[in-house]
């Protein structure tokens, strides 16, 4: 798929706040309502569509490098716009690890010929995500780098971790933790509930997750900086969080749309693996607890975690299937249809979560749709249904529990820095 720099109007198109205009991007820049004799460009009627800031996703495993058979630069940047995303941060569990200057620099030369949209680097805090050694903070610092993460573990050391939220603060960098406490979870596949006790299978208990986040803000009150978890699946993570918040102390929190949609009662009896993510799908009473703060504004972003496996991987048995599942092109429509189209929350407030406020809590260029400002939007379709349907989906692997589900709120267009791009297959449309 190729974007082009022409310049485009998308006409009678509709904001997040309901205002209908003539939405155009000129040499890159937003212009709204230009003067019909002075705009020069393609103009595509809109009406009937929105026009919603660029999504931002602040944790995509692109697996490159090493593990490019599951995805690639140019595989996840298409997936995230395909999906309205505009920017993208990855994670450094790749093979080798992201978490040296060497390895950020040789990624950053793929991303500047491979990626359709940027993609921040969010490098290890350890070597080798190992959670002995401390990366070097001086080097990231020169290079840009603003936040750091283990993620695909937590940190398990106590000491290491108190000496990185030290060495963080001085550095300016965000610590974005994967909160696992690995003597409680043991790695198990799934939540210990009731459907772990029905299959017959080691489970792991929330407080694997509330535990490292309950040890992690006492250092946060300890040595300030900003503090982030990272998928958070369980009712304490969030209410502790909330607490925090309330002492004033820079503690945020996201969650993902399969923990919002689903939960250990979801868990298929075939034992499909693209169920199987970690943290793992929670009790119906966690479920439940992330949706009502999340409608209530209390949990900050949303994160899709797309973690791409291959389908062999995927069929090994839930047991030992890896973790994680797919979300770039799931993450708007299935959000949009549960929570908007529901009238559980508005489309301006689904988009805050999505993009505004990711722009707040990190060092990220707003994507609000302003006059003269870079355009970074996506035009998407909420009046027509469509069926989720693996033989679209752009990303190199198919790893979701969500396919065949039908949702509203697909992307016609997404303009990533001023260059449009056009999806034209909307033949599963009806
Ligand atoms: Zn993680």
């Amino acid at each position: 798929m190729t974007g082009y720099n022409k310049n485009i109007c998308f006409k009678n198109v509709t904001l997040t706040n309901g205002d209908q205009v003539h939405l155009a991007v000129v040499n890159g820049k937003v212009a709204i309502n230009p003067k019909p004799d002075s705009f020069i460009g393609e103009t595509v009627e809109a009406k009937g569509l929105i026009a919603i800031p660029g999504l931002i996703d602040m944790q995509v495993h692109v697996r490159t490098p090493g593990q490019t058979y599951k995805e690639d630069v140019h595989s996840a940047t298409e997936s995230a716009i395909r999906g309205g995303f505009t920017r993208i941060a990855c994670m450094p569990n790749t093979k080798p690890t992201l978490d040296c200057a060497k390895e950020i620099l040789n990624l950053r030369k793929i991303i500047s010929t491979d990626a359709l949209c940027p993609i921040d680097i969010i490098p290890a805090m350890t070597l080798g995500i190992a959670g002995h050694e401390i990366a070097n903070f001086h080097h990231y610092k020169d290079l840009g780098i603003y936040g750091i993460t283990d993620d695909g573990r937590g940190l398990q050391d106590d000491a290491v971790m108190e000496h990185v939220f030290k060495l963080a603060k001085d550095f300016g960098l965000s610590i974005l933790q994967h909160c696992e406490v690995e003597s409680i979870s043991q790695h198990a596949p799934l939540h210990e509930g009731v459907t772990s006790r029905l299959w017959q299978m080691k489970g792991q208990t929330a407080e694997a997750e509330y535990a490292m986040v309950a040890r992690d803000l006492n250092l946060l009150a300890k040595y300030g900086g900003h503090y982030h978890v990272l998928h958070a699946s369980s009712r304490r993570s969030v209410e502790m969080v909330i607490e925090a918040k309330r002492a004033g102390l820079n503690a945020t929190i996201e969650v993902t749309p399969h923990h919002l949609l689903l939960s250990e009662e979801d868990l298929p009896k075939t034992r499909d693996a693209n169920f199987k993510m970690n943290p793992p799908l929670r009790s119906k009473e966690d479920q439940e607890f992330l949706v009502e703060s999340f409608l209530s504004g209390k949990i900050d972003i949303v994160t899709t975690d797309h973690a791409p496996h291959s389908e062999e991987e995927k069929s090994v048995g839930f047991e030992t299937a890896p973790f994680g599942i797919i979300g770039l092109e799931t993450a708007f429509p299935l959000l949009y249809t549960h929570f908007v189209k529901n009238k559980k929350m508005t489309l301006s407030e689904l988009v805050y979560r999505m993009s505004l406020r990711v722009s707040e809590l990190f060092p990220i260029p707003s994507n609000e749709i302003i006059e003269n400002e870079t355009a970074n939007f996506s035009i998407v379709n909420v009046e027509d249904s469509f069926d989720l349907l693996p033989e679209v989906c752009r990303s190199k692997s198919r790893n979701s529990p969500f396919w065949h589900q039908r949702l509203t709120g697909q992307s016609m267009y997404t303009v990533v820095s001023g260059c449009t791009h056009q999806f034209s297959d909307r033949f599963n449309v009806r």
